[in-house]
């Protein structure tokens, strides 16, 4: 039993791995992009038998599969409630998988499948308590306390991306208002950007959206790499938001470590150096004095290699 499968679901890719137990190394890695029509798990089954095929292992050597997806997940039955991006309602992967690979199957959410390869293998590996929070389309976060994962009543312990910092302020994608996601997001930057454009700003980023484009994270680098305005106090702007929840999650918490990712931090370092300076000021002084600052170290290998560790 040396190695697991581990399974990433997103909103864009599925992507599979083949996971040596013993160290967390990244022996094999698969993917397929997705979209709202396909079936998920029948790319899941392709993807698996992909990599069995692919590696030269014996399937007998393969403990269990791990599977990391985004949204809403019954961690107990292995049911995908509800996805983002995905079609995907009620899927009980778990049974499905089992019944064809009679194997152990165990589903998790990505935020907490990230966080858990952050600990185990990752930036950190030399923490008890700390937080990982990871800024992208949205923000998710996973807290740890004397290494153990914190998942709360309902599994949903650490979405600081849902932390309140405004009454009654901008409708947030979980359906309330005023979450830190809808104003510290790579999707709040963009919208932001937006606005100002229609407003009549000029901006270099108009040569980047034609057909409808998304602002990306590495659309939102470009701008900050010419100087742009809009991009420059987007940026500002969402850092401000960003820091002072997490200041507040130090002021709650105390932790030796705040774990910063996502496609946003990884893209633009700028955003990450404002964003922990901001955070420092904002937090109390010996709260802040002793917490450090790192960068998510797995990039997109965390939900696969913390897939195999659920
Ligand atoms: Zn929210």
């Amino acid at each position: 039993m040396d190695f697991s499968i581990g399974i990433d679901i997103g909103g864009t890719k599925i992507l599979c791995g083949l996971i040596e137990n013993k160290n967390g190394q990244v022996i094999y890695t698969c993917k397929k992009k997705t979209n709202s029509s396909n079936d998920i798990c029948n790319i899941v089954i392709e993807l698996i038998e992909e990599l069995i095929s692919s590696v030269n292992v014996n399937f007998s050597k393969i403990l269990k599969i791990g599977i990391g997806a985004a949204g809403q997940i019954d961690r107990i039955n292995g049911i995908i409630l509800s996805s983002p991006n995905i079609n995907c309602s009620n899927l009980n992967i778990k049974k499905i998988l089992e019944e064809k690979y009679n194997i152990p199957i165990y589903v998790g959410n990505d935020v907490e499948t990230a966080t858990l390869a952050e600990m185990m293998y990752g930036a950190g590996k030399a923490y008890n308590n700390f937080m990982c929070v990871f800024v992208g389309t949205g923000i998710g976060g996973g807290l740890v306390i004397n290494r153990n994962l914190i998942r709360g009543v309902s599994g949903t312990a650490g979405e600081i991306g849902h932390i309140k910092i405004a009454f009654n302020g901008k409708k947030c994608g979980c359906g309330k208002n005023g979450c830190l996601e809808a104003y510290a997001s790579r999707t709040a930057i963009e919208d932001n950007i937006r606005n100002s454009i229609k407003s009549g700003q000029s901006s270099c980023i108009l040569n980047y959206i034609q057909n409808n484009k998304k602002i990306t994270s590495n659309v939102i680098k470009k701008g900050l790499e010419q100087k742009d305005k809009i991009v420059i106090s987007s940026l500002d702007k969402a850092s401000n938001y960003l820091s002072i929840g997490l200041a507040s999650v130090i002021n709650l918490i105390n932790p030796q470590c705040i774990i910063l990712g996502g496609g946003l931090i990884n893209a633009v370092d700028e955003f990450y150096k404002m964003t922990v300076e901001k955070t420092k000021c904002e937090a109390l002084n010996i709260a802040a004095k002793n917490t450090e600052f790192k960068k998510a170290m797995l990039g997109d290998c965390a939900g696969i290699i913390g897939a195999s560790l659920l």
